[in-house]
């Protein structure tokens, strides 16, 4: 039977300088406004500056707050959220990566929720988190149409996501200029993270006929932009359509969640130091070849979509993509597939991905040492 149930409450405004042609969406959050950011995302992006003018333009009193880490912990959110709390906003502008955008939503409960950050993974707050405006500067995480907000627990070691149908961003703002100033480095590491919420969303097995539109149209797009990622050609259009592909992956995973390519992306990205999009990455060949062995005509989807014609074409591509050798030890592999294990999502991948098939993937897909 079909199933096109789904859920999507944010607006999205998608385009050029649609930051300041939207002023009126803005104002009707009311006065006050407490901006979440990090450095290099508020300032080099450009995005800073045109949310300054338009809240300026508006008499919107604001603070900002641009001490966001990548992969923010706990701690690094409580500070944010304390500052909120005293400035007593209206709503909540985030600016930035997949790192200020889950940040964010972590402000907008503790602004107006006084219970410690941990509290945050009750995932039921007595007052409603404050209404956030979301304006990403990275084409990767999708954060900007999702309710999760992943952070750092040092105590456990780990990443992890808490969530609640309140944080979905109230609007997306989604203009590719400020993505222009990225890395090549980082327009690679996100644009992977974008592909991985398209394939595993899509490779759930919570999939259904809406998310599936989503995650196919997006990894479409994301093939028209292989070439140009290889040959560092990246320019405003190649841009617009990661934007616009993590933009898709977003919704798709907004249903699906994501599943053991992410789980496997935590502790490398705990331990390793990974960037998240690259960890991500390293492990997806070696995934899609177990998923192949129980959904091939899914995975050949994927494949033909991508525009390629088979799974070591796409294993290439991210060996090209991430040419340097990775190494971890006997040890970490094992410890990182026990970890991996527990995580739930884990359980919503086709087929049944044990602690084994997480040991196997990691082996082929790092260079193990003693
Ligand atoms: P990020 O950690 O937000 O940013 C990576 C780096 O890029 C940072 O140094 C950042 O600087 C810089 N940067 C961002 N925008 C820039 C721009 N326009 N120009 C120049 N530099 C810029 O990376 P991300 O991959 O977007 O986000 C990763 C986080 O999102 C992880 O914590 C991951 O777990 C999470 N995530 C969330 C979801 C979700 O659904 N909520 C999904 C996937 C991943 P600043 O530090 O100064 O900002
Ligand atoms: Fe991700």
């Amino acid at each position: 039977m079909l199933n096109f149930s789904f859920n999507l409450p944010t607006k999205v405004i998608h385009g050029t300088e649609v930051v300041s042609k939207n002023a009126a969406e803005i104002a009707k959050f009311g006065r006050k406004a407490f901006l979440v950011t990090g450095k290099s995302s508020a300032r080099l992006s450009g995005a800073l500056a045109d949310v300054e003018a338009t809240l300026n333009s508006l008499g919107i009193e604001y603070k900002i707050f641009d001490q966001v880490l990548n992969n923010p912990t706990l701690d690094n959110v409580a500070a944010g959220g304390k500052q909120a709390r005293e400035y007593q906003p209206d709503f909540i502008i985030a600016i930035g990566g997949g790192s200020p955008l889950d940040a964010a939503k972590a402000v907008a409960v503790l602004a107006v929720n006084d219970i410690e950050p941990q509290e945050l993974y009750t995932n039921d707050f007595a007052v409603m988190p404050l209404p956030i405006i979301a304006i990403p500067t990275t084409a990767g995480t999708g954060s900007e149409v999702t309710p999760y907000s992943v952070l750092t627990l040092e105590d456990l070691e780990t990443k992890k996501s808490f969530s609640t149908q309140d944080l979905f961003p109230k609007i997306a703002f989604l203009d590719w200029r400020y993505t222009a100033s990225l890395s090549r480095t980082v327009t690679i590491d996100t644009a992977v993270d974008a592909l991985s919420h398209l394939v595993e969303g899509y490779l759930s097995r919570r999939a259904n006929d809406t998310s599936d539109l989503f995650a196919k149209r997006g990894i479409k797009l994301w093939g028209e932009c292989i070439e140009a990622l290889v040959k560092d050609r990246i320019d405003g259009e190649i841009r617009d359509k990661l934007l616009v592909a993590s933009l898709l992956g977003g919704f798709t995973i907004s249903h699906t969640g994501t599943t053991f390519v992410h789980a496997l992306g935590y502790p490398l990205t705990y331990f390793q130091d990974l960037p998240h999009g690259r960890a991500n990455g390293l492990v997806i060949g070696q995934a899609l070849k177990f998923t192949q062995t129980v959904a091939p005509e899914r995975v050949r989807n994927v494949l033909t979509l991508l525009g390629l014609e088979s799974l070591d074409q796409l294993i290439e591509l991210l060996n090209k993509l991430f040419p340097e050798e990775y190494t971890l030890t006997k040890e970490e592999a094992r410890k990182y597939a026990a970890r991996t294990a527990q995580n739930k999502n884990v359980q919503q991948s086709l087929g049944e991905v044990t602690e084994e098939v997480l040991y196997s993937i990691l082996k082929t897909s790092f260079t193990l040492v003693d």
